[in-house]
Formats: C-alpha cells, structure tokens, sequence
C-alpha cells in the first residue's frame, strides 16, 4: 500500500481509504457477516482510513461492531454530522454522542461537516455555535481533527477553507469532473492552504466504469497498457500529490484486490503527458452525451435570484448520462440542501450570467430545460419534505 503524509499533522494515511456506503445488503439490511470480512481484508491489504456516515443507512453501527473486535486502533475512523439537520445547539451533541455509541468508540479521529454546499451553510452552523462546540469536542479529545465534505461550486468551497481553520476536507473528484463541483482548482487552493484533501466519488459513484458510453468503453479498451476503466480513472487521481486518501466503496474482495494493487505503484506525478492527454480525449467522448456543455467553471455565478447554475447544469448532463433517477437525486441534493432554494425555477431571467459564461451557453434557456425535465411532482416533493424536516 501507498501511504501520504497529511500536511497538518503528519498522520501516515493510506492513499485508498475505505468508503463504508456500499456494504451489501441482503433483505434491506447490510450483510454484516460479509461486510466485516471485506473490513478485515481491508485491513490487512495495509488500508488505515475507514469513512462512515450518520446518514448511511446501518454502516456507522456495522463498522463499530467490527472495529471494537480489536481493530479500532487500526484504522483512522471518519464520521460525519449531518449538519443539514441541525437546528440548535444542543443537536450538535446529540448527533454526536448518538455517533459515538453507534461506532463503539470514544474519539473519531476524522469528523466531517457533512455536505456543505455554499458558504452560507459554514455560516447557518457558526450562527448555531459550532466554532465552541468544535472547540470543546477538540479539547476533549472526543474529536482530533475537524473537517467538512462538500457538494457545490468551486467558489463556495474555497470561501469555506478561507472561512475557518479546517483540518482536513472532502470533495468530488474524478477525470469527468475536472471543474465539477469544487473540482482541480478547489483541490489545489486546499493543498496551497496546507490542508489533506479526502476524495469521494473517485469513479462517480461508478458511473466512470458501468456507466460509460460503449464509445468511452472501447476507448479505454484500446489503450496500451491494457487496464481496466476503474484503473484509468483512480491512477489519474492519485497522480495528483494533492489527493491525500481517495475513498472507494468497494463491496467485493475483488475491488478490495484491485484497487489495493493499484493504490500501491500510483505515485503521484507518475504519469507522461502523453497519458494524461488520453483523458482529455476519454472525457470529450463522453461529454458528447451530455445534454449542457457546461464545464462548471462557475464564471457565471453568484446569480442573485440564488440559482447554483452549475448544479442545475450538471443534473441534467448526469440526466442524460445516467437516467432521470441518478440526475434528479444530483438535482435534489445540490439544490435543495442549502439556505434558500438554488433550483432552476427560481431564475428571474435577469441574464446576467449569461455575460459572463465562456461557453456562450444561453443559461436562462437551458435553465426552462432543466425545470421541464427536473422539476416534476418527485422534485416537488423531496423538496417539501426537505423544507419541512431539513434546514430551510
Ligand atoms: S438569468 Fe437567471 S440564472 Fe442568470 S443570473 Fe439572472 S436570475 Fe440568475
Ligand atoms: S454556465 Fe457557463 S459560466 Fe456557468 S459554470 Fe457553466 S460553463 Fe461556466
């Protein structure tokens, strides 16, 4: 196994960390048995970062099981507060402590803000007093660094870095997304900051490997040396020394087997220009099945209605690319998560970003696009649900 020094405290972290969402299920529930032999083998292929959540469904009680077998020292254990659902002070230890339980533990040595999206979102927790319960929780030794993962444009997410003294942080990042989300630009501004930077979605949630066009598919498979997507599209991440752990939820032996062997000869800025370039071309074929050519550079923002128009933009492009399942949840979960809604409907039709916009996309166009296809009954309704018992 690969190992990478994190920048602000020296702890010696394995490059692929074990993201702990995709455990089997069987009957609705994770396959413990199954799960806890995945853990173990996980372990001994030299992989010492596990990544949980309050929010996926069963894992932080699963994972906890196994790691009080004898393995918690074993690994550096990430959490995450499902801030979203915060409403006062007193929630953040509630929250909390259920964790600890859940986990069998009484530190984590990795604590995530989980999915802030804007710099408002930092700003909705620091009104609610996270700065002194962050404080104390560090104080107390019950958490040892602090953190946030993050779902939205570049320029939210370097505000938030700019914001508070994080210890670490967490975003989406795989050869499509080069400017997705906080994207190469978000990656490199949190290095430059002295910050480790987590990264999830390495293969967008499989969508690089399953979910490529047959023409991606054949490109890959004509290329010399002879590797799998999956290898394409994780030794493109690593080769970037500023990706310190890269999160997969690998559910098999086999993955377990070929992402550890992977992990292990990935170094970063390994790979000749020659290679590099390939992606551009893997990434152009696949953006031919893209319904906007928009490259979430996030020139056109903010846009003062509070359209996140990049959001919008993505959905529709993962619309196209994966089914109207996978964009609408990308659409539900980047614009509805947030201080105020950020959906496409809400555009006063101003045209002010449209000055700004590279691509020469006619956004206020392409946004009617985005409330036709997106903003059926199932939007309507995620979205109530969400203003009722979320954060709005
Ligand atoms: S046209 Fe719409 S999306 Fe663009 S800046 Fe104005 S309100 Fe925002
Ligand atoms: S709409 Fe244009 S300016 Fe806005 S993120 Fe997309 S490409 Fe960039």
């Amino acid at each position: 196994m690969q190992y990478r020094i994190n920048p602000k405290n020296g702890d010696r972290l394995s490059a692929l960390g074990l993201g702990c969402m995709r455990f089997t299920r069987k009957g609705g529930f994770i396959d413990r048995e199954k799960a806890e032999k995945e853990m173990l083998r996980a372990i001994e292929l030299g992989i010492n970062y596990f990544d949980t959540a309050y929010l996926y469904p069963g894992s932080e009680t699963c994972v906890g099981a196994f790691l009080a077998k004898g393995h918690r020292d074993k690994v550096k254990l990430a959490t995450k507060l499902p801030q979203y659902l915060v409403k006062s002070y007193e929630d953040f230890d509630s929250f909390f402590y259920e964790e600890l339980k859940r986990l069998q533990t009484e530190r984590i040595d990795y604590y995530l803000l989980h999915m802030l999206s804007d710099l408002n979102s930092w700003l909705r927790l620091k009104e609610l007093g996270v700065e002194k319960w962050i404080a104390d929780k560090k104080a107390s030794g019950e958490i040892i660094n602090i953190g946030f993962s993050y779902h939205g444009s570049s320029t939210g997410f370097t505000a938030i870095i700019d914001a508070y003294d994080f210890d670490f942080c967490q975003m989406q990042f795989n050869y499509f997304d080069l400017h997705g989300q906080a994207g190469e630009r978000g990656l490199k501004y949190a290095a430059s900051k002295g910050l480790p930077v987590i990264i999830m979605e390495p293969l967008r949630g499989g969508r690089l490997v399953n979910g490529l066009p047959k023409k991606a598919r054949d490109f890959w498979n004509e290329q010399s040396p002879k590797r799998s997507p999956t290898e394409w599209g994780l030794r493109w991440i690593w080769n970037y020394p500023e990706a310190t752990v890269v999160l997969s939820g690998m559910n098999s032996f086999e993955q377990l087997e070929e992402n550890s062997r992977v992990a292990s000869d990935a170094l970063p800025l390994a790979m000749e220009s020659g290679q590099l370039a390939l992606y551009d071309t893997a990434r152009e074929i696949i953006k031919e099945n893209m319904a906007v050519a928009c490259t979430g550079c996030s020139y056109c923002m903010p846009c003062p209605a509070g359209v996140d128009i990049p959001a919008c933009f993505n959905a529709m492009n993962v619309r196209r690319s994966d089914g109207w399942f996978n964009g609408l949840r990308e659409y539900i979960m980047c614009t509805t998560l947030k201080n105020k809604p950020a959906n496409a409907s809400v555009c006063v039709k101003c045209g002010r970003c449209e000055t700004h916009c590279p691509q020469g996309i006619e956004i206020r166009k392409e946004l009617e696009g985005v409330v036709r296809d997106l903003e059926g009954p199932a939007y309507k309704t995620a979205a109530a649900f969400i203003k009722k018992f979320g954060k709005f």
